[in-house]
Order: structure tokens, then C-alpha cells, then sequence
């Protein structure tokens, strides 16, 4: 970003920003300072909208949601990253060609003076004229290695270049799949693995399940022990929900404070199960404050069980799991409801 103000007009923007921020409570780092300097430059009516109304609602506006505001106004976006990395790869991939037509050149210019040398061979020559011929040959030969030794260097340190750029794809296109919070998949990944694992389904005619979970009264959890603590139960239970799994189930954050998990080659009845293990485990983990070690409460979740229709549209199983998760919140949380049979399968918290 370029700033066009006088040092005059920068100095006092900077003043006011770390005024605004040490009266928050913010600490002075560049994220947040590139943050306030613009919000008291006034540079981006966005960036002012989104701190006036959070203020306005009577939002915290803490460390971790300015770093929040920083990358949503700031930060390097996913796609920017790609288009530089894959940017990067064409260009390297345009050099090895180059490389490889310069080898190609090469080695027909090669085999063009040989075969002259050769008919120059053919006719009838003194014993000095084909003594002078092979040196030329030997001479021509040795250039060609030269050249050839050149180029494979070249080569190499093209392919190495490529192998790079190579890997730094695999972690751009991981964290655009990656939800920064918890570190497991993000609704993108969730949707993209959805689509393909359906297909499966109905290509293996097997089964496959969906539980959608939500925190129960995690609102009045975040009123109580702050907002921070609250990311903290978000990976908590990330982390519970990736112990229970296995082999190609998949759990992903879902939204806000809910998650999904895909269940493939699993049937109704075997979801439950999953999903009751699931709300076991997590309702018995106490919260605990790092900082000082002390047990905060408990938290349980709800979660509603669908399983796939051949064929079916897939908002209608994400439909049917989430009806079937309100039936579980509104039958009183902490418990597992599934689209079919759900007083059957209903579990009540033990
Ligand atoms: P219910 O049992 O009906 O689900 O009640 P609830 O309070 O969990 O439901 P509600 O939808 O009213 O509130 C969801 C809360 O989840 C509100 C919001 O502050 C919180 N939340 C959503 N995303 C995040 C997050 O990323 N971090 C934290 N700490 N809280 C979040
Ligand atoms: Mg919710
Ligand atoms: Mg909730």
C-alpha cells in the first residue's frame, strides 16, 4: 500500500492511532497499528464502518479481533498468494523450455557440422586433410559437451526451482482448505469433500452420514469468560472431534460455533453411535484456564444425524441433519437426535 501523506500529516495520523489504541487496551503492533493509522486517516470508509459499528454494538475490540480486521483489510488473500506462486511457476516452466530449445539448437548444429565433416571424409583426402577433419571433429565434440554441461546445469536448477514453487502450492492451496482457528478443514474443504465423497456413495453404493454439531449456550459461555476463552473450546473440541474419528471421516468447522462431520460408509445407526461417543467425550472435558489453571465449567454440544439419499441434493441432507440438530436443542441440548426415529435415538446427557 502506497501512503501519499506529508511526514506532518503521517505523524499526527500515527499519534492519534496509538492513542486510540493504547486507550483500548491494544498492543502496539504493526498489525494493529496499520489497523488504526488508517481507521484515524480515515482512509478506507469499509475499515471505518466495520470498527464504528463493532464499537457501536458495543463489541470488544480486543488484540485478536483487530488481527481479524487486519486480514480482512490487509492481509495477503489466499487468491493473491496463488496467483503470485502460480505466476512464479509459469515463468519457470517457460525457462526450462528455453533451456530445452537451446539443447535442441545445439545439438543440431552439432550433428550438422559432423555429417559436413563427414562428406568431407568421403572424398579422397591427404593423410594431413583428414588429420586436420578429426581434429575439427574432436574439437566440435568437445564444444557440444560444454554446451550440453551448460544447459544440464541450467535444467537442474530450473527443475529444482519448480520442485519449490511445487511444494509452496500444496501449503497455499492446505490453508485455503484450513480453518485458521482450529486447524482442521474449513466449509470449503467440507463442501468440496462432501461432493466427492457422495459421489463415491453412489458410485460404491455404500452409505455415508452426516452429524452436524453446535455448542450448547455458547453465547452466555463467551459472555462469561470472554471471547478468547470461548476460540479456546472452538479448539477443543476440534481436537476432540479429530481424536474420534478415523481413517476418511472428516471433521470440518462448519460456521461460527458449529461443525460437521462426514461420516462415508457409515449407516444411521453407526453415526449415532459416533456422535454419542462424541458428546460424551466432550462433556466430560472441563475447561481450564491456561494462565492459572483454573476449571471454568464444562461445555456439551448438541448434534443432529442425516443420512444420504441416493442422489438427493446435498442441502437436503444438510437440511435433514440440521433439523434434526434443532430437535436436539429444543428437546434440551446435550444430546443426539437423528432425522429418523428421533425419539428413538435420542440420548440424554450422562
Ligand atoms: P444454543 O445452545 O441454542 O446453540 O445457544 P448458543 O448461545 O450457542 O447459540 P447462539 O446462536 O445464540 O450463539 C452462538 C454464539 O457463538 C454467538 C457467538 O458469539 C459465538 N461464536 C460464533 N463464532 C465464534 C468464534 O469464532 N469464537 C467465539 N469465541 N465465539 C463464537
Ligand atoms: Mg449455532
Ligand atoms: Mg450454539
Amino acid at each position: 500500500m502506497v501512503y501519499y501523506d506529508s511526514p506532518g500529516q503521517a505523524k499526527a495520523h500515527a499519534d492519534q492511532a496509538l492513542v486510540r489504541m493504547t486507550e483500548l487496551g491494544l498492543s502496539p503492533n504493526p498489525n494493529n497499528f496499520t489497523v488504526w493509522f488508517n481507521y484515524v486517516a480515515g482512509r478506507d470508509p469499509e475499515l471505518n464502518a466495520v470498527i464504528d459499528n463493532a464499537i457501536a454494538a458495543g463489541q470488544t475490540i480486543d488484540d485478536l479481533r483487530c488481527y481479524n480486521i487486519y486480514q480482512q483489510f490487509f492481509g495477503q488473500d489466499d487468491g493473491d498468494k496463488l496467483f503470485t506462486t502460480s505466476a512464479h511457476i509459469e515463468a519457470a516452466v517457460d525457462r526450462i523450455l528455453d533451456h530445452v530449445k537451446q539443447v535442441n539448437h545445439s545439438t543440431h548444429g552439432y550433428s550438422e557440422a559432423i555429417s559436413g565433416f563427414s562428406d568431407q571424409l568421403q572424398e579422397e583426402r591427404s593423410a594431413e586433410d583428414v588429420h586436420r577433419i578429426v581434429s575439427s571433429i574432436v574439437e566440435e565434440t568437445r564444444r557440444m559437451g560444454e554446451r550440453t554441461k551448460e544447459l544440464e546445469e541450467k535444467l537442474q536448477e530450473s527443475s529444482e526451482e519448480v520442485a519449490e514453487l511445487k511444494a509452496n502450492l500444496e501449503e497455499v492451496q492446505n490453508e485455503a482448505m484450513t480453518d485458521m482457528l482450529t486447524g482442521i478443514a474449513n466449509r470449503r474443504r467440507f463442501d468440496q469433500e462432501l461432493q466427492d465423497r457422495t459421489a463415491d456413495a453412489i458410485e460404491d453404493e455404500t452409505p455415508l452420514s452426516l452429524l452436524l454439531l453446535d455448542i450448547d449456550h455458547f453465547k452466555r459461555f463467551n459472555d462469561d469468560f470472554g471471547h478468547l476463552m470461548g476460540d479456546q473450546v472452538l479448539k477443543l473440541i476440534a481436537q476432540s472431534l479429530m481424536q474420534s474419528v478415523k481413517g476418511r471421516d472428516l471433521p470440518a468447522r462448519f460456521g461460527g460455533e458449529e461443525f460437521a462431520i462426514i461420516l462415508p460408509e457409515t449407516q444411521i445407526e453407526a453415526a449415532c453411535i459416533v456422535a454419542n461417543q462424541i458428546r460424551m467425550l466432550i462433556s466430560r472435558r472441563n475447561i481450564v484456564k491456561k494462565s492459572t489453571g483454573e476449571i471454568l465449567c464444562k461445555v456439551s454440544v448438541s448434534i443432529g444425524v442425516g443420512e444420504y439419499r441416493r442422489g438427493e441434493p446435498l442441502d437436503s441432507l444438510i437440511r435433514r441433519a440440521d433439523g434434526a440438530l434443532y430437535a436436539a436443542k429444543e428437546a434440551g441440548r446435550n444430546r443426539v437426535m437423528s432425522e429418523v426415529r428421533e425419539a428413538a435415538t435420542a440420548q440424554v446427557a450422562g
